[in-house]
């Protein structure tokens, strides 16, 4: 069923998921009839999505329930980096690279792989394959992305701190959203913005609406907390885009991505020493104000990445040292959808390690769950917000819209 066109929208999370949610809507809004406001506890794209990768694969989701998550999103992204202008957008060739403790590898890999094997790439290795050929994989820079979409739709972004939301009762058995609550960043104070529409897209903290929604749903979620590194050469020069894939290094337990970036910079995660953070925690807002990165890693990668690349070991250094955390539910898929019993309610959340990879695909989905009643382009089944939600089978009352059985 088509759903009435809301007044006011408020997108809680100002990282690459909620904008892309954000900037979906507004292209089939009428701004005269529909407000959309992004409310951001920080500042935008202050989390991972503006410490994760940015690396994106067309088809590394193939046969699995997020396929189309991956092949839309990816098709997306070029036409959308066109449209904003993002300049980090590119294309780029990805190499499997094994340990190892000589460089004979280098040769024979050039004479190979030609321009695929990246001149920075010239230290000890083992072995050395091609992953991915430029065709089906890509990457962005994902604080750029987030920037430009919240610059071209001129979206309003409130800083604060979402505690809650308002609701009034339609029938005794639904409530309906007419407000969030937040605590107002520079004010301190508790403040409220008028709401039909909540969407909750606020990566690993996306926790805290089980309270927000009287506990009618369970969204379980661990927040990974990792620490990546950016390095770049003293003399700044061209840096060849090819990213790795490198397998686990037991000198010094690292499994490193590595993505140089057409700013010439090489950012690097799959640094080992993750920590786990859990659902309590991350509910009370454990890292949401400063994510600490872990020095003893920061020193294990650089040491791992060097030991790949002498360019770098002689002429280059170490730039930014940043963690960030990817929110992961108990079987790894996001969950999207909406809440039950709390007509105008949303949830967005726990997109793993493919948060960027994804959010454009599941900007559209969810901008059209919420203006057109369901999602035309994503199956969203898989990924039910209430499948974690012990219900009670049979007949018998509901609860806030399901049926909970007799028990209950
Ligand atoms: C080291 C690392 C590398 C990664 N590399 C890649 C990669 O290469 N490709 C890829 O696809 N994915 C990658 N990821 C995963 C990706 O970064 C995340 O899945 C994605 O950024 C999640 O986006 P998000 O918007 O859901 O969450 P976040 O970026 O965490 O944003 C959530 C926002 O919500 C705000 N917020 C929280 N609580 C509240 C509240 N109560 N009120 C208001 N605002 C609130 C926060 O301040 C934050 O800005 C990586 C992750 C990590 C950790």
């Amino acid at each position: 069923m088509k759903a009435a066109a809301p007044k006011n929208i408020v997108v809680i999370g100002g990282g690459i998921q909620g904008t892309s949610v954000a900037y979906q809507l507004s292209k089939k809004i009428d701004p005269s009839k529909t407000t959309i406001r992004i409310l951001e506890a920080k500042a935008p794209a202050s989390a991972a999505s503006g410490k994760g990768g940015g690396f994106m694969a067309a088809s590394w989701g193939d046969g699995g329930p997020t396929e189309s998550l991956h092949r839309l999103s990816f098709d997306m992204f070029e036409d959308l980096a066109k449209e904003l202008g993002c300049k980090s957008y590119r294309k780029l060739p990805v190499l499997s690279v094994s340990p190892g403790s000589n460089n004979k590898m280098v040769k024979v890999a050039r004479d190979q792989l030609g321009k695929t094997m990246p001149s920075w790439l010239d230290g000890n290795m083992g072995r050395i394959s091609v992953m991915g050929e430029g065709d089906d994989t890509a990457q962005i820079t994902p604080k750029e992305f987030v920037d430009k979409m919240i610059e071209k739709a001129d979206l309003e972004v409130v800083l604060g701190k979402c505690i809650g939301v308002e609701t009034e009762d339609i029938d005794g058995e639904e409530k309906a959203i007419t407000g969030v609550k937040y605590i107002d960043r520079e004010t301190k104070k508790e403040c409220l913005l008028e709401a039909d529409v909540c969407i909750v897209s606020a990566g690993p903290w996306t926790c805290q609406a089980e309270d927000w929604f009287d506990n009618v749903i369970e969204l379980p979620m661990e927040g990974i907390k990792s620490t990546s590194i950016v390095w770049k050469q003293q003399d700044d020069d061209e840096t060849d885009a090819t990213a790795l894939f490198c397998g686990e290094d037991p000198r010094f337990n690292t499994h490193l991505e590595v993505y140089p970036r057409p700013d010439n910079t090489i950012y690097i995660c799959g640094i080992g020493g993750s920590d786990y953070i859990s659902k309590e925690e991350l509910k009370n807002g454990a890292f949401l104000e400063e994510c600490n990165a872990k020095e003893t890693r920061v020193e294990a990668a650089s040491n791992a990445f060097k030991e790949m690349s002498s360019t770098y070991r002689e002429n280059g250094q170490l730039d930014r040292v940043q963690a960030c955390m990817r929110p992961c539910a108990v079987d790894a898929l996001p969950y999207m959808g909406k809440v039950p019993g709390f007509r105008g309610a949303y949830i967005n959340g726990a997109h793993n390690c493919w948060g960027i990879c994804w959010s454009q695909a599941t900007g559209l989905a969810i901008s059209e769950l919420v203006l057109e009643g369901e999602s035309k382009s994503i199956d969203l089944t898989p990924f039910d917000p209430c499948r974690f939600t012990a219900t009670v089978k049979g007949r018998g009352r509901k609860k806030r819209g399901q049926n909970v059985g007799e028990q209950w």
